[in-house]
């Protein structure tokens, strides 16, 4: 069955899920996204993206044509037309039609809403059971003072490079640093290293976006009792750090074993991040928003 995609108010198959060649978002990468996750017939913090969402549109001067409570159920009616229970879904409000020149005040038809839900498995097993091999790319994370990597917007231009030298070095992520030379996250992940007992993360202003993940890893350690430090730090530090892992929706969390050639840790996933994967997995498996609210009832009255 050919998936059905939602424009609009709209559901329309794949091959009809088509925009006009002179919406900002192709002319000028002039949008805002969310890549959301549903596992096990719910949506996963979804409240949480859909927050992100409407800050980085906020950031942008984008009003999104929908209210929160309007978009969740635009996203809940995409996946249950998919009869998806587990899903990727890509959120992407662009700023419209308007003409060949910049000024958004120009695309006068408003922002265009569009939710894609599908299957998808971003890194095969083996990366979670064995880790990841991770090089530093000589792409640098925009400067915040430029464009804010907290806004996760259409132009993704700087993840792309830095993605191409990942491709060419045959590996399946890579190391970003911000313009300061601190790390800063992955091409589309962020970034953990733990170093005696406690995990460090590359604090907002270091220039990242702060990833919803990384929010959830960060409340799974505290109720580990792992300390966890939003601190910036050098390559050394990943470099001598006994463990170290990406998260990410696509992604969920991914150990990371070797960067630029140096061995991290024992070469193998750490026992914090093992811990972590088991937790995340626990934690997506039970929580969040149902997408067929029948049957969400049903388990939770077999429950009680
Ligand atoms: N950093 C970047 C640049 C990303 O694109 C993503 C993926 N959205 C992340 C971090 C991880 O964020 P999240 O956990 O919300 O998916």
């Amino acid at each position: 069955m050919e998936r059905l995609v939602y424009i609009d108010g709209e559901l329309l198959p794949n091959s009809q899920a088509k925009v006009s060649v002179f919406d900002h978002g192709l002319l000028y990468g002039d949008g805002v996204f969310e890549g959301i996750r549903a596992y096990n017939g719910r949506v996963f913090r979804l409240r949480e993206h859909l927050r992100r969402l409407y800050r980085s549109a906020q950031a942008i001067m984008l009003a999104v044509p929908l209210a929160p409570e309007g978009l969740e159920e635009a996203v809940l009616e995409t996946l249950r037309a998919n009869a998806l229970r587990d899903a990727y879904i890509r959120l992407v409000v662009t700023r419209g039609v308007g003409d060949l020149g910049l000024d958004p005040a120009k695309c006068t038809g408003g922002p265009c809403t569009i939710i894609i839900a599908d299957k998808i498995e971003l890194y095969p097993a083996r990366f979670y059971e064995e880790g990841l091999e991770l090089n530093t790319v000589t792409t640098r994370r925009n400067l915040p003072q430029a464009l804010s990597p907290a806004i996760k917007s259409l132009n993704y231009l700087n993840n792309v490079l830095a993605k191409i030298e990942v491709s060419r070095a045959a590996l399946q992520e890579g190391v970003m640093l911000n313009h300061e030379g601190y790390v800063a996250e992955a091409t589309g992940d962020n970034i953990f290293i733990a170093d005696g007992g406690a995990l460090i993360t590359p604090p907002a202003s270091a220039g990242i976006l702060e990833g919803i993940t990384r929010a959830v890893v960060m409340e799974l350690a505290a109720a580990m009792g792992v300390p966890v430090r939003e601190e910036r730090f050098l390559q050394y530090d990943v470099y001598t750090a006994g463990e170290c892992f990406l998260t990410g929706t696509a992604a969920e969390i991914v150990p990371v074993i070797k960067v630029d050639g140096r061995v991290i840790g024992t070469g193998k996933p750490g026992n914090i991040t093992r811990q972590l994967m088991l937790r995340f997995r626990e934690l997506t498996s039970n929580e969040g928003v149902p997408i067929y609210p029948e049957e969400a009832r049903a388990v939770a009255r077999d429950r009680a």
